[in-house]
């Protein structure tokens, strides 16, 4: 519930790019973790909080560039009845207390360097957010993929370039200029939602196991179809190959559809979250804006400090958002999640919230930078604004512990 880009998971709120975790909270970029919260970039890891690039940690709060420990706090060993007694005395069902903490662990992180790229098990790569892949370059949140390029949020995929989203299950090969597409497809361009095993198809969106489509939409198990329109394998490719010698004369052929096509406003997409621009920005490319509805002024009610407090008659009240001023309610199973977990409620509306996790990851773009450490340079994702320390591989390799 209210996250981003994520795959196999159980019971999460508030994540974002997380894979095979479970009851983990406001985590972002985690892998194989259990009962995590407030945690970045960290892998098999249980029972934490406030964790960032930590492998293989239990029972760690505060910590950064851990691998294998138990116990830590704020990167110190501790025995187990000291980690217990800290523990207890965090109470993070307190919004007073966690907004304490949560000020404290962002110092913290803020001082740490990133690592010039967050990737596990790769080979000639460059992007960021990239698990056990080679050749991947350029590419940002993919997971077992090779000779790509451009591509982000896909897994299970071989020579793909320009991509977003999602390959998953089965091996996806030949995909360019796609978004939305998986699950075992086979040399598809220019199309959108393709899905099931789908072979040869180009300009098409919402179709499924179907093979040899060009130019259409919400066919199911269907072939040698242009427009919609069913032919036979023979007048299939004679009219295919006149259709794309028309969009060459054009201009047309071996470009996505237009963005001025889009039927959403840009500010309300994803797009709007990785690559955002203003208003004039987004207007004169011709693109759509959703204005923002009004900030509320005034609280419509107000949240018990403790989720322990919390009566089930909170979920679904009207609240207020702290930052942006917009309505926003609690979910009956998101209540029953905080309290599960012990956490206190978000003051935030969603919106809100996923804006602040863009704000921690590196968006998709290389940078040239420089070590802060020594003189090296490489491309990075992390831009000096929101990441000021970056450091190369080597250098980072001091920072674990
Ligand atoms: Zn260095």
């Amino acid at each position: 519930m209210h996250s981003r880009m994520l795959n196999w998971n159980t019971d999460c709120i508030d994540c974002m790019a997380i894979f095979n975790c479970e009851l983990c909270y406001e985590c972002i970029d985690c892998e194989d973790c259990y009962g995590c919260a407030f945690s970045e970039s960290s892998k098999n890891c249980s029972d934490s909080y406030f964790l960032r690039d930590c492998i293989g940690c239990s029972n760690c709060i505060g910590c950064t560039n851990l691998r294998n420990k138990r116990y830590w706090i704020f990167n110190e060993p501790h025995s187990r009845a000291d980690y217990e007694r800290y523990r207890g005395a965090l109470d993070f069902g307190s919004h007073a207390a966690l907004s304490h903490a949560k000020e404290a662990f962002e110092a913290l992180f803020a001082a740490e360097p990133r690592p010039e790229m967050e990737a596990a098990n790769v080979e000639n790569s460059s992007g960021n957010y990239i698990r056990n892949s080679r050749n991947a370059l350029s590419c940002f949140q993919v997971a077992n993929v090779e000779d790509c390029k451009y591509c982000d949020h896909l897994t299970n995929a071989r020579s793909c370039m320009d991509v977003s989203f999602f390959g998953v299950s089965e091996t996806n090969e030949l995909l360019y200029e796609c978004e939305a597409v998986g699950h075992g497809t086979f040399r598809v361009m220019f199309s959108k939602l393709i899905w099931g095993g789908g072979r040869d198809i180009a300009y098409s969106y919402e179709c499924f196991a179907s093979n040899q489509l060009f130019g259409s939409s919400g066919l199911k198990r269907k072939q040698f179809c242009i427009l919609n329109k069913q032919y036979s394998e023979a007048g299939y490719h004679e009219l295919k190959a006149r259709i794309i010698e028309h969009m060459k004369d054009t201009g047309e052929w071996g470009e996505f559809f237009p963005m001025t096509m889009s039927p959403f406003s840009y500010n309300e997409s994803l797009a709007g979250d990785l690559m955002p621009l203003t208003k004039d920005e987004v207007l004169a490319r011709g693109l759509k804006w959703q204005p923002q509805p009004k900030p509320q002024k005034s609280k419509l009610h107000e949240l018990p400090d403790n989720i322990a407090e919390t009566p089930d008659a909170s979920a679904g009240l009207p609240l207020v958002c702290e930052t942006s001023g917009q309505r926003y309610r609690i979910e009956r199973q998101e209540l029953l999640f905080h309290r599960k977990l012990g956490l206190a409620l978000p003051r935030l509306c969603p919106e809100e919230r996923t804006r602040r996790r863009f704000a921690k990851i590196a968006l998709p773009a290389d940078k040239q930078r420089k070590c802060s450490d020594c003189s090296n340079s490489f491309t990075t994702a992390f831009d000096p604004v929101r990441h000021p320390k970056v450091v190369c591989s080597k250098c980072y390799e001091k920072y674990v512990d």
